[in-house]
Formats: structure tokens, C-alpha cells, sequence
């Protein structure tokens, strides 16, 4: 029989839990064993980063895309979404932007966009120069999210100035990841964050959960980002998208994509673990961050002509996923948005240790 506080005893000592226990934990649904679960989790997270959070500016910069994923809205197939494509000018004014607004990272982020990946080296000279002309103009660290690249490509986007690389599995039940990334190969893209660790850089990996998952599902998934050593890990609750073969599929409630947060915090005490304003906007924020979430993603300019992934329009144009919009939440929570010196350290630090697995799942 399994019991929450001594669960919850065993993570606070730093002792491993095992699958059967992290399973357990996941699938909790009595509201005062999941706030147990929840107070463990912020108490790990003060111990490791005090009560700072870190804010990211997200710049989806083209929801241009030669792939066809079953759970996006903006897959190749879908004709009913508005395309866009930002000029380098634009992608440095809203860059810019967002670092005055106070972010402490800009997250680049595009589709998989034949301009900049089915060209050879010209196409992707232009997404090297991207970079390297936000960093210039920022001078904030810099998180690529350009999908699958070649190896020499990841070495030159480095050098251009990206310290982070996100590249997301999605699942790691492989049947499961042919049906939702189709015809993308499962192995390839986890070799291209293995080797992004092997140059210096730091990768986030993620997980979207409802979308045909189970818990065991997840507790493996926990187990391969730990192999993998990511620095950074996030879950999303799947929302359907129009247009999508997924559409019809009735979304869950956010339970599991929390109860995980606060799992992934037990797990991995020190990691990033962001809580995305893209799937409940900021009305969902406090609950992420009081699971244990120490990052702010997906805050994005209002009037900048920029969507979300998967909730393309929610509080932009209001303005609400801001940083003047999240400080009262954050504030709220007993929490602060760290100065970028202090992110800086942190990335400096991490990057200069060698990668190691620590996590506690047995
Ligand atoms: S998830 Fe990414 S790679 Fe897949 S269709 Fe959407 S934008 Fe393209």
C-alpha cells in the first residue's frame, strides 16, 4: 500500500523512488495527497533556486512547416491556419522588445520551415544569421527551437550564440511517436540532442501528455530525460487543434500535465521545469508554479503579429502574457523573477559541468 508522506519523505532526503511509487504519484487525484505532492515540490524548488523564477521571451518567428505532426496546428497539411514569416529586422525589434520587457532568454522558434532547412547551406546560413543578430542586439542568452538540423549546422548555430537547444520527443512510447510526429525518425532526432550535450550546449526536452499516453508511458519518459541528462524539461497538456486529425479527440483536464510538473521536481530538483502560459494562458500560471515550476515560457509581445503553438492566440493581444502581466502572479506565489546575472550564472555553471543523470527513478 502506498503512502504519500512517506513518499514525499523519501524525495525530500534526495532517496530514489521507485517506478511504482512515481507511477502512483502521477496518477493522484485526492486534492490534499495531490497538495502534499505540490508543497514537496515547491520545498525542492526553494531549496535549489530560493524563490527566483526564470522568464523566457518566446519569438515564433515562422509557422512555416514540411512536417506533418497530427497534433499541430500548424503541420503542413492544415490550410486553415494563417501562415507567417518574419523578416530578420522583425525578428531583432521584437527581440529587443521582449528584453527590455525584462525576459531573461529569447526562445527562437520556428516550424520545421523549408526556407531556412530544405535549402542546403544557403537556408541555413540565414537561420545562423538570425541568431547571431539577436544575440548581438539582445546580448541575451539565446534557445533554439529549429527542429531536426544537421550536426554541423547545431555546432554553427552555437557559435552563432545559442547556448540552449529544444528539440522535443513528445513521447518516448515509440509506437505512439509514429502516429503523432509522422514519418520524422524517433532515433534521429533524440542522436541530435545527444549530440547537442556532446558540444557544450544545453537541451530542453518535452512531453505532451493526453494525446494517448498512460502513466507507465510517463515514468519511462522521466527515465530517457534523465539518460538523456536534458537541463531542461517541460510537459503541455495536448489541446486539439482545427484542422488537425486529432481535432476530434476530446482533451482531458490539466491533472496529469501538474501532477507531472510537480513529479518532474521531485525527480529532478535542480532542472528547469517551465510552466507554459501556451495551454491556459496566464489563468493557468499559478497552478504550474505552485506544482513546482521554476520558468515562465511562451511570453510573447502583444501587437507583434505573433501566435503560440498550441493556444495560438490566448492573452496576446490583451497583452496578459507579458512580464507586466505574470508579476502579479508571480508575486502572488511568493516568488520573483531573477535578475538575467543570476540566469546567466546558472547557465555558465551548468554548462560547465560535465553531464551527468540525476535523477532518482529507479
Ligand atoms: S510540431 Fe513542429 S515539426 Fe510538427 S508540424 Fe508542428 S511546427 Fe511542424
Amino acid at each position: 500500500m502506498m503512502n504519500v508522506n512517506k513518499i514525499m519523505d523519501k524525495a525530500l532526503c534526495r532517496i530514489s523512488l521507485t517506478d511504482k511509487e512515481v507511477l502512483y504519484l502521477l496518477q493522484l487525484t485526492d486534492p490534499l495527497q495531490r497538495e502534499k505532492l505540490f508543497l514537496t515540490a515547491r520545498m525542492l524548488r526553494q531549496s535549489c533556486f530560493a524563490n527566483q523564477v526564470f522568464l523566457y521571451g518566446f519569438v515564433y518567428f515562422s509557422t512555416y512547416c514540411r512536417n506533418d505532426c497530427t497534433f499541430c496546428y500548424y503541420r503542413r497539411s492544415n490550410t486553415g491556419c494563417a501562415r507567417y514569416r518574419k523578416t530578420p529586422r522583425e525578428i531583432i525589434d521584437i527581440a529587443c522588445a521582449l528584453a527590455e520587457s525584462g525576459v531573461n532568454l529569447i526562445d527562437l522558434t520556428m516550424g520545421e520551415d523549408p526556407h531556412y532547412l530544405s535549402q542546403h547551406q544557403a537556408g541555413y546560413d540565414k537561420l545562423i544569421e538570425v541568431v547571431a543578430l539577436v544575440k548581438q542586439a539582445t546580448k541575451l542568452p539565446v534557445m533554439i527551437s529549429p527542429g531536426v538540423v544537421p550536426r554541423n549546422v547545431l555546432q554553427e548555430l552555437k557559435n552563432a550564440g545559442a547556448s540552449w537547444y529544444a528539440c522535443y520527443q513528445e513521447t518516448h512510447n515509440r509506437q505512439l511517436y509514429e502516429t503523432l510526429r509522422v514519418q520524422q525518425s524517433y532515433d534521429e532526432r533524440w542522436a541530435i540532442k545527444v549530440y547537442a550535450k556532446t558540444i557544450g550546449m544545453l537541451v530542453e526536452e518535452g512531453l505532451l501528455v493526453g494525446v494517448g499516453d498512460c502513466g507507465e508511458d510517463a515514468v519511462h519518459s522521466l527515465r530517457e530525460m534523465n539518460k538523456l541528462g536534458a537541463e531542461q524539461i517541460r510537459t503541455m497538456s495536448f489541446v486539439p487543434q482545427k484542422g488537425t486529425p486529432l481535432y476530434s479527440r476530446t482533451a482531458t483536464n490539466n491533472m496529469d500535465e501538474i501532477n507531472l510538473i510537480a513529479v518532474m521536481r521531485l525527480l529532478f530538483p535542480d532542472k528547469l521545469i517551465p510552466a507554459s502560459l501556451d495551454v491556459e494562458g496566464v489563468q493557468g500560471l499559478k497552478e504550474r508554479l505552485n506544482a513546482g515550476a521554476n520558468v515562465v515560457t511562451s511570453i510573447i509581445p502583444p501587437e507583434a503579429g505573433l501566435v503560440g503553438v498550441s493556444q495560438s492566440t490566448l492573452d496576446i493581444s490583451e497583452g496578459n502574457r507579458t512580464v507586466k502581466g505574470v508579476l502579479p502572479i508571480l508575486r502572488d506565489c511568493g516568488l520573483t523573477p531573477a535578475a538575467t546575472a543570476e540566469y546567466v550564472s546558472w547557465l555558465e555553471r551548468k554548462q560547465g559541468q560535465a553531464a551527468k543523470g540525476e535523477a532518482v527513478c529507479e
